[in-house]
């Protein structure tokens, strides 16, 4: 469990609101967590529980959808990246708004959305996203997300930043409603009276028309769309295959924007093991769509922990630590997985021996050498 001072400090952030996190956090750079260095994570003798169950937690709802979230407050060892389950009904509006101390990366679990965003380059994209797509926001980049129904939008939103809150972002109501009339006056270049209706408080999500179909051909220079789009079809994606399931990897080799993030579908087809591995570069954030899991985490001296898992629940996997995952229910296994750097990297125990001599093997476990023979020598997931 983290230690008495470092608990203060996330409970301290939290009572201060996410204002003083954000603030902290862009003073930072690099890769680091806000509060600077991670400590030596999980130093206690047992491991923390990696599951939290996110959607049944209560939401929070707004008019044409809700929101559940899992940041360090609710999910302590989640530093490193935190997430939020969104619905939107159909022309329900996400408002137009950014994150100050995190990059957004999102997979659609089912339905339609529209999304638009802009750059520092004011280069500007307006794309629509159906289910088995991926978006990624740099931080600090505006965007809004709108349900095209027909039904409910439903995406699982990943933040490269577990002291992030989708609760406390910058809204554009928020800031127009605390600035003063005669500035917005002046700003627009309208009269004092056109923001009399203007929200007063954030609105953060609200409902509103369907709008029409994206125009198949606009017209030259009505979108100054910048080189790099926000969209990637992850479920289109071949991926790679094997006997006992599928896995789908989208970095910023396919992804090029996604350069915090590395996004991955994971199947596992019932008794199916994804074996043993470790990511040496970053955090693994874990959302189960479907079916029932069992994840072992590895933490070293002698710790390791295994969590169960149903559909709606998240997992967590500190950087470094080893895990595994079986699919321990009737019907087959879906894990959305983000880690958060854009570049991905997976060591699995199998390619690991296979790349040892069988006589160093043979010492390291005090075994014939004749043991490893039949071992497999790439990686796989694994079937029953
Ligand atoms: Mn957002
Ligand atoms: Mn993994």
């Amino acid at each position: 469990m983290a230690d008495v001072s470092r608990r203060n400090l996330i409970s301290g952030a939290a009572a201060a609101g996410s204002l003083v996190v954000a603030a902290t956090h862009a003073s930072a750079e690099g890769e680091q967590p806000p509060f600077g260095p991670t400590p030596a994570p999980l130093s206690g003798k047992e491991l923390p529980s990696f599951r939290f169950p996110l959607s049944s937690q209560p939401p929070k709802v707004y008019d044409g959808g809700w929101a559940k979230e899992a940041t360090v407050a609710e999910f302590p060892v989640s530093e490193r990246l935190a997430g939020v389950l969104m619905q939107l009904s159909s022309g329900a509006l996400r408002e137009l708004h950014w994150h100050a101390n995190a990059a957004e990366w999102a997979y659609v679990i089912k339905g339609r959305c529209r999304v638009t965003t802009i750059d520092p380059q004011a280069h500007s994209e307006i794309v629509d996203f159906e289910a088995g797509d991926v978006w990624y926001f740099p931080r600090g980049h505006g965007h809004s997300i709108q349900g095209l129904g027909p039904g409910d939008c439903q995406f699982i939103l990943v933040f490269d930043n577990g002291y992030f809150s989708e609760f406390g972002t910058f809204s554009i109501t928020d800031w127009l409603g605390h600035t003063p009339v005669e500035v917005l006056a002046r700003n627009f270049g309208a009269p004092e009276a056109t923001f009399a209706a203007f929200p007063k408080r954030e609105v953060y999500m609200t409902k509103g028309p369907v709008p029409p179909p994206l125009a198949s051909d606009p017209p030259p220079g009505s979108l100054n769309v910048g080189a790099e789009t926000h969209r990637y079809r992850l479920l289109a994606q071949r991926g790679e295959r094997f006997p006992g399931g599928s896995l789908r990897v989208v970095s910023e080799r396919q992804f090029p924007i996604s350069t915090t993030v590395t996004g991955a579908l994971l199947r596992i087809k019932p008794g199916g093991l994804r074996e043993l591995h470790w990511h040496p570069n970053a955090a693994e954030w874990q959302y189960y769509v479907r079916g029932r899991g069992r994840m072992t985490v590895f933490g070293s001296q002698g710790r390791a922990r295994t969590d169960e898992f149903a559909a709606g629940d998240v997992g967590y996997v500190p950087q470094g630590y080893g895990h595994y995952i079986e699919n321990v229910g009737p019907e087959e296994l879906e894990v959305v997985l983000a880690l958060d750097s854009g570049a991905y990297q997976s060591i699995s125990i199998t390619a690991w021996m296979a790349a040892n001599p069988p006589l160093l093997l043979a010492t390291n476990f005090g075994v014939p050498e004749s043991t490893f023979a039949s071992f497999p020598k790439r990686e796989a997931i694994l079937p029953e």
